[in-house]
C-alpha cells in the first residue's frame, strides 16, 4: 500500500537569468515499511524533490504542477497550519547535519518534551516517560541521564539518534531521511542504518532515503529511483536495479562502485547539467556512452521492464525488449 505517491510533479527557481524549471514531471511512490532510496549526483534533485513532500521549499522555488498524495490526500492543497501538524508529526525529516534540527541553547529533553507536546498533545509525567523510552528506542545509554545533556554533549551519532527519537515520540508514519550518515564514520554510519532497519520492521515505519551511497542502498533499500538532472531515470527493487540495471547512468554509477579485483574505477566523464542549462533529447545524452543519433533531438518516455521496474532510455525500445 502506497503511504506517499507523488504524481508528475514539476517544480522551478526564480533565478536571476529567469525561470527555471528543476524537477520535471517526476512520479514515484513510498509504499507503507518499505526503505526507499532516491539516488542520484550532487545537484540532480533529490533533495528538492523531498523537501517538496515537506513544503519546506526555498523563497524562489514553486510547484508548478502536479499532487503529493500522503494517506489519501493531496497535501499540496492543504493549508499551512494542517501542514504543520504533518509536518514533524507524521512525516519527520532527519536531515545530513543534525544541528540544523536541534538548538544548541536547549538540552534534549526541553526539545523532546516540545515536539511531544506540540504533536501528541502529552505533558508532564507522560511526555516525560514518552521522551525517555523514545532515547531508550534509539539506543542512548542511560538515556534519562542524557536527556538532561545539550546537544554539543553528544557525539554526531547521538546527536542523529535524539532527531529519530523525536519522529518515534512522535509516532511518525514516514521518516525522510536525507543523507542521514554522510557526516558520520563508518561505524556509527551503519549503527544508524541498523536502527532505522529495525525501526522499518518493527513499527511499520515508511523511510525515504536521500543518498548519493550506492553502497549503502545495496544494503539497505527495497526499491531505488534513480534521478538525473530532475528526472527519474530508472525505478526498480533492490534485485533488478542492482543485478540487471537498465539504464546507462545507473550502469555508470555501479560501475563507479569500488569492487574487490575489478582494477581501476570507472568514472563517468563530464558533468550533471546546471539548472541554467537546456538539453535537448535525453539529458544524459552528452555523457552516455551508448547514445544514439534519436537521443539528441528526442526524450525517452518511461519504458516498464517489468511490473516493478521501468526506465528511460530509447536503447530499452530499440532492443524490441517485450514489456
Ligand atoms: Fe543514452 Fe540514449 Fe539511453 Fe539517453 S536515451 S541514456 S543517450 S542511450
Amino acid at each position: 500500500m502506497d503511504i506517499i505517491e507523488i504524481k508528475n510533479l514539476r517544480l522551478g527557481f526564480n533565478c536571476e537569468c529567469g525561470w527555471r524549471e528543476a524537477i520535471h514531471n517526476v512520479s514515484f511512490s513510498l509504499k507503507k515499511g518499505e526503505l526507499h532510496a532516491l539516488v542520484g549526483e550532487s545537484g540532480c534533485g533529490k533533495t528538492i524533490t523531498a523537501m517538496s513532500i515537506l513544503n519546506l521549499l526555498p523563497k524562489n522555488a514553486r510547484i508548478t504542477e502536479g499532487e503529493i498524495i500522503f494517506n489519501g490526500n493531496n497535501i499540496l492543497s492543504l493549508p499551512q497550519r494542517e501542514m504543520n501538524k504533518i509536518r514533524g508529526a507524521k512525516i519527520a525529516l532527519i536531515p545530513q547535519d543534525p544541528m540544523t534540527s536541534l538548538n544548541p541553547l536547549y538540552t534534549i529533553e526541553n526539545q523532546l518534551l516540545e515536539v511531544i507536546k506540540i504533536h501528541q498533545n502529552l505533558e508532564g509525567k507522560e511526555a516525560y516517560q514518552k521522551a525517555v523510552e523514545a532515547l531508550e528506542m534509539v539506543q542512548i545509554p542511560c538515556a534519562e541521564a542524557r536527556m538532561k545533556s545539550y546537544p554539543h554533549e553528544y557525539s554526531g551519532g547521538m546527536k542523529q539518534r535524539a532527531i529519530i527519537a523525536m519522529a518515534l515520540a512522535c509516532n511518525a508514519e514516514v521518516i525522510i531521511a536525507d543523507e542521514p550518515t554522510t557526516a558520520l564514520d563508518v561505524t556509527i554510519q551503519a549503527q544508524i542504518m541498523n536502527l532505522l532497519n529495525e525501526i522499518k520492521h518493527e513499527k511499520g515505519t515508511s523511510i525515504l532515503l536521500i543518498t548519493h551511497d550506492l553502497a549503502l542502498v545495496k544494503e539497505n533499500a527495497d526499491r531505488i529511483s534513480v534521478m538525473y538532472a530532475g528526472e527519474i531515470v530508472e525505478s526498480g527493487n533492490n534485485s533488478e536495479f542492482f543485478i540487471c540495471p537498465k539504464h546507462p547512468y545507473t550502469k555508470a554509477l555501479l560501475n563507479s562502485l569500488p569492487n574487490k579485483g575489478k582494477g581501476r574505477l570507472e568514472t563517468i566523464s563530464g558533468q550533471p547539467p546546471s539548472i541554467q542549462q537546456t538539453i535537448d533529447g535525453c539529458k544524459f545524452h552528452p555523457r552516455c556512452k551508448e547514445r544514439m543519433e534519436i537521443c539528441e533531438c528526442n526524450h525517452p518516455s518511461e519504458t516498464r521492464v517489468s511490473r516493478t521496474h521501468s526506465a528511460k532510455c530509447f536503447l530499452l525500445n530499440k532492443k524490441g525488449v517485450d514489456f
